[in-house]
């Protein structure tokens, strides 16, 4: 039974190294200087990492999967040859220079059915021996690790059915949630709920900005010998919404507004300074000389 199972694990690995050599010469054809950057093969998954200045377009990772499910339809012969390392060198295999490579080396090579090399790599792993045994091949992953380093990830059969359950899974679970009946009216229903929901936002500042207006011009505010006006709004209100109100509404008065989370705004009418006044009242803070808007805990006590 262990044996069986080995065995199970050691095609699944088998099937998506091939498939990570086909992904090779994919995208040697889209990007020319393309070179792998590391790569990782595991159980029906693989992961590749490459040069290349730029993300796949939607239609290159298409295109890419089309190929390769082409190459697993048409079978294609894999073949395993020990050679010389120069021999290789000149059969153009594609080495990577940082390894280290003994004075035997294996060629692995797909052939296509004019006999012509699809593929050409120097590799010490294990392959399939026929392209059909990949079986399917589906990209789930691609995304920039580092600027010039870009990652695929991709799944051979069965995974790839796995995969496919999972996005069905999502889409399902998306489907019952927006209250639609296929994924087809997804892009539809998303974009009238984000529309609703832009002109729900819009309607709600709009309202808040009354909100804040009602409350600067109302006569619930206090004064003291600094402050002509000193409001305490709720912090649940945009403060920043509120500062703007305020500089609006009063530019030729000193006052304060403040939540009790520590938010303050001092402006300060023609000839005085807001940077003074918070010196003044024990709070020491940068500002500019007509306002000064910081959080600040001490305010708490300044205004107890
Ligand atoms: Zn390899």
């Amino acid at each position: 039974m262990k044996l069986i199972v080995e065995q199970c694990q050691r095609y699944a690995k088998m099937r998506a190294h091939t498939a990570t050599h086909l992904i090779h010469t994919e995208l040697a054809k889209i990007f020319k200087t393309t070179k792998q950057a590391g790569s990782l093969v595991d159980e029906d998954y693989l992961r590749f990492d490459f040069n290349a200045d730029r993300l796949l377009s939607p239609e290159e990772i298409y295109d890419i999967e089309k190929n390769i499910n082409q190459m697993i339809y048409d079978a294609y012969i894999v073949e395993v040859k020990e050679t010389s390392y120069d021999e290789a060198i000149k059969l153009w295999a594609k080495a990577f220079f940082e390894d280290k490579y003994g004075d035997v080396v294996r060629v692995v090579r797909v052939f296509n059915h004019s006999n012509e090399i699809v593929s050409i790599e120097l590799c010490g792993w294990t392959h399939v021996l026929n392209t059909k045994d990949i079986w399917c091949f589906a990209i789930t992953w691609q995304e920039a690790v580092a600027s010039w380093v870009k990652r695929i990830t991709a799944v051979v059969w069965p995974k790839v059915a796995v995969r496919m359950h999972e996005i069905q899974d999502i889409l399902d679970t998306t489907v019952e949630k927006l209250w639609i009946k296929t994924p087809t009216q997804l892009a539809d229903k998303l974009d009238k709920t984000l529309k609703e929901y832009d002109d729900m936002k819009a309607s709600l500042e709009s309202l808040e900005t009354n909100m804040i207006k009602d409350i600067l011009q109302s006569k619930n505010f206090t004064s003291d010998k600094i402050f002509e006006k000193i409001f305490t709004i709720s912090s649940d209100l945009n403060f920043k919404n509120v500062t703007f109100q305020a500089k609006w509404l009063f530019p030729d008065s000193t006052i304060c507004v403040y939540t009790k989370e520590w938010n303050f705004l001092i402006l300060a009418k023609k000839g005085a300074s807001a940077k003074k006044i918070t010196e003044e009242i024990g709070i020491k803070w940068w500002g500019t000389d007509g306002m000064v808007q910081w959080r600040d805990e001490k305010i708490l006590q300044v205004f107890k």
